[in-house]
């Protein structure tokens, strides 16, 4: 069994010299226990925050932890019959080989309803946090302007796309142009803004003349300040994400209050972990629109377990180019 640990607490920017590689003993399952081989290892934004010692809604990793994070993969040895050698199932296995998996600790993966990968996201937890984020807390009408941040990743492909279907004028936000060309013409956004283009601001200014009804804010940062200066009266924000600020040195400071309580913003915050009854309806209705082709998504596949660290710090750059994943054993 290969497991990636973190090795010390990373200070600033994270680096591969921040994780460990080690080998260990595959797993023995117990009674009621199975033991999965992994085929896909999700690499999420969140992990980041996770490596430092902060008070937050999950305890924190110490030095010599193995990485957390949800995998899919194939029962190859069971002690429970509802767990039966050949299942593929997916829970939070960890960056590691092989894992252990009681009935209460994964689901079982329906591998008709798509690509057994995608059950790492928008068929599993990112497409819940898409939806519940964008139709219970900010709730779109048909007719209003939708911005999402980080457009073309996990989150945002699936948020714009369901705005898309509920009506409204959808503008994502993303790192460069390529990965706004994909927004407009392959996931079909109104318009796509590179938060890296020199006149970004005017271009945000000229994209949104009736304002901004709902924000998906996935980066915060000077992003979240710059749409906050195009907020509309009433507007409402679903704060997911911060991704921007998980490297950072110095917390950056929201400038933009005033914006907040002169235009009576409601923002909304939350962790989708906190919602699992929720998850199974989100899920099941993305899939149907995944089957008639309304909800498209996209897959950057780092090769070998080795590479889960590189992998991770270009996400967090924006080096990924759709759901980062590591394709940790073949399937
Ligand atoms: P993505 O697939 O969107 O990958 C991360 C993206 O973030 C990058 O591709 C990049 O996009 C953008 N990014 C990274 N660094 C910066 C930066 N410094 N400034 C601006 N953009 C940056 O990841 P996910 O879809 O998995 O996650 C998106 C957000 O949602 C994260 O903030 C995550 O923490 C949050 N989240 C929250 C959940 C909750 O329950 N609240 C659950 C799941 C995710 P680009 O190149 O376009 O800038």
């Amino acid at each position: 069994n290969v497991q990636v640990r973190m090795r010390r607490h990373p200070e600033g920017m994270v680096t591969e010299d921040d994780f460990d590689i080690v080998s260990v003993d595959v797993p023995v399952p117990g009674p009621g226990e199975a033991v999965v081989k992994t085929h896909y290892l999700s690499l999420d934004p969140y992990m980041r925050p996770m490596m430092d010692p902060l008070r937050s809604y999950v305890p924190h990793l110490n030095p010599g932890d193995l990485m957390p994070g949800a995998a899919v993969g194939e029962i190859v040895e069971s002690n429970e019959p509802s767990l039966p050698v050949g299942s593929i199932v997916t829970g939070m296995l960890g960056w590691q080989t092989h894992g252990i998996v009681t009935p209460g600790t994964c689901r079982i993966v329906d591998t008709e309803a798509g690509p057994t990968s995608a059950a790492l996201h928008v068929l599993g937890m990112t497409g819940a946090t898409a939806h519940y984020g964008l139709l219970e807390l900010a709730k779109p009408r048909a007719g209003e302007t939708v911005v999402v941040t980080a457009a073309s990743g996990a989150v945002g492909s699936v948020v714009g796309q369901i705005a898309k279907i509920r009506g409204a004028r959808t503008i994502g936000i993303a790192g460069g142009p390529e990965k706004c060309r994909y927004v407009r013409e392959e996931l079909g956004f109104d318009e796509c803004l590179d938060h890296r283009a020199p006149d970004f601001l005017e271009q945000l200014a000229a994209a949104t003349p009736d304002y901004v009804d709902v924000l998906f804010e996935n980066v915060g940062g000077p992003i979240f300040d710059a749409v906050l200066t195009r907020i509309n009266d009433h507007a409402r924000i679903a704060l997911c994400g911060n991704v921007s600020q998980y490297n950072a040195d110095e917390p950056y400071g929201i400038t933009g209050m005033r914006y907040l309580l002169v235009h009576r913003v409601s923002m909304f915050a939350f962790v989708i972990a906190d919602h699992r009854e929720y998850w199974p309806g989100a899920i099941a209705e993305i899939g149907q629109w995944v089957r008639e082709g309304k909800v498209r998504y996209r897959e950057d596949i780092a090769p070998g377990l080795h590479n889960a660290p590189k992998a991770f710090i270009e996400m967090l750059t924006g080096r990924n180019f759709g759901k980062q994943l590591v394709e940790v054993a073949a399937s």
